[in-house]
């Protein structure tokens, strides 16, 4: 029987020969089979990652040597391009759309012969906290399956979570590889802004959006950000400081300085066990030498409403290309001008949560209120930005919850979008600033049996010490998955 635990043993057995790529691509199809109900994949790439399975074990065979993803079988979230394949951003919009070109950061995967075996469910273009906003259904937690699994990126997380791939990738413009990953316990890393290509990603909002990675360790997490973060001419957004090698062997016995915002820890909305369990951590860490520091952020409240203004703004003009001519549905009903050409095909290929952020972004950059809301919007982001900048003049991490409460139950958010936003609150944060977070999946909730966990930060461009203190936490609360 197949089993996976992490790269390096993976690839050990296939040098030992006691097991095949193909004998992995199997057990995963027919763990994506068994597991068909949770909804977690659109489409599976079943006999293409067969095929590229057996020229791997082929290679092999031949004496050639192992590239650093030989055979590791990845799931993509439905918004990243992939030549020849659909891609759908889980929109009716797009939904006989083919890639002409693949993303960069995929095609670096694939350059290291990681095998794609298919796309994961999402919110429609990636908007959502949820997995409901989808055109192909909700997607179910493995855990409980009458709650949501997070959102957008809930199918990469429970595709990862249920066994059906080794890593998975998702996208996150304000908490959707971090949040669904804190739902459904397991590990998801946002990288900061600009680490890895957008080329090829679907743009949701072009200042906040990041590829991320699901994981159940560290190391491969690491692994795969080290290869997609290969500097690429096609985004003139990405960062160009080359990053520090990872895992420095040294980490482990560097003290840190943490600082927890008082906001956070006093905010209405914070389930009390979470914020008992983020005491105890803050407790434990000081226990071990570390400093932890309660430090006053008094943004805190603005950083939902500027997140939205931003976002829904920068999206209003990313999703004006779905026309019907250039890119998506066209509808078949007589329209008797351009106007009303372009309003069939929108009006049938977008879904009301597109609709009203599309309508949202419109209203915030029309003249007469651009000043009232985009302007002011985006000096919060200023100043958080500036305040960022003073807590790492002096801090190495910030730590918080990755979300509020646990995963909710499927239809509870029900007509009320502005409650699903709030829940955005500790995760929009790093995506205004532009830092790296990362969910880890360390406790489980008394009442509900559902995990959650902690999010820790680091300042811009430093992946490599989030991962080293992502290492030291996991050491001490070894994740159930
Ligand atoms: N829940 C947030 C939103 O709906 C985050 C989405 C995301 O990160 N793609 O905008």
């Amino acid at each position: 029987m197949f089993s996976f635990t992490n790269i390096k043993a993976f690839h050990k057995e296939l040098l030992e020969g006691s097991t095949t790529c193909v004998d992995a691509v199997q057990h995963f199809i027919a763990k994506i089979e068994e597991k068909k109900h949770l909804n977690a994949f659109v489409e599976v790439y079943d006999s293409e990652a067969l095929e590229k399975a057996s020229a791997l074990d082929l290679q092999r065979a031949q004496g050639l040597p192992l590239k650093k993803l030989h055979g590791v079988v990845i799931a993509i979230k439905d918004v990243i391009c992939y030549k020849g394949h659909h891609t759908t951003a889980a929109s009716a919009i797009l939904k006989d759309f083919t890639s002409l070109y693949t993303a960069t950061a995929l095609q670096y995967l694939i350059n290291e012969e990681a095998i794609i075996i298919g796309t994961c469910n999402c919110d429609e273009f990636a908007m959502g906290s949820t997995n409901e906003n989808s055109t192909y259904g909700n997607v179910l937690n493995p855990w409980n399956e009458s709650k949501v699994p997070g959102g957008s990126s809930g199918g990469s997380a429970v595709a990862l979570q249920s066994g059906m791939c080794m890593l998975s990738l998702g996208s996150d413009t304000g908490g959707s590889v971090r949040q669904p990953a804190d739902f459904c316990g397991v590990i998801g890393l946002k990288p900061g802004y600009g680490r890895i290509s957008r080329y090829g990603l679907i743009a949701y909002a072009s200042s906040f959006d990041q590829i991320g990675i699901f994981g159940k360790n560290i190391e491969d997490i690491s692994l795969l950000l080290n290869i997609m973060s290969i500097p690429d001419y096609h985004d003139s957004t990405m960062q160009t400081l080359l990053m520090r090698p990872l895992h420095n062997a040294g980490a482990l016995n560097r003290k840190f300085k943490f600082c927890v915002f008082k906001e956070v820890l006093e905010h209405s909305s914070l389930d009390p066990e979470i914020k008992a369990s983020l005491k105890k951590v803050e407790k434990e860490l000081k226990t071990q030498g570390h400093q932890v520091e309660q430090v006053d952020f008094d943004l805190l409240e603005y950083i939902v409403p500027a997140y939205y203004v931003i976002t829904t703004a920068e999206a209003s003009s990313n999703l004006s290309r779905y026309d019907g001519i250039r890119f998506g549905h066209q509808s078949t009903q007589a329209a008797e001008s351009i106007d009303a050409f372009y309003k069939n095909n929108r009006s049938e290929g977008f879904g009301p949560e597109v609709k009203r952020r599309i309508m949202l972004g419109t209203f915030v950059l029309s003249t007469g209120y651009y000043d009232a809301y985009y302007t002011k919007a985006q000096q919060v982001r200023r100043l958080v930005m500036q305040k960022v900048e003073a807590i790492f003049n002096e801090y190495d991490a910030i730590i918080m919850p990755s979300s509020p409460g646990t995963a909710p139950s499927i239809g509870a958010a029900g007509n009320d979008p502005v409650a699903m936003y709030l829940g955005d609150i500790f995760t929009v944060f790093a995506n205004l600033a532009g830092l790296p977070g990362i969910a880890l999946p360390l406790f489980w909730h008394n009442v509900n049996n559902l995990p959650y966990g902690l999010q820790v930060m680091t300042n811009k461009q430093d992946e490599v010490t989030l991962l080293e203190i992502a290492d030291l936490i996991l050491q001490q609360y070894p994740p159930r998955f």
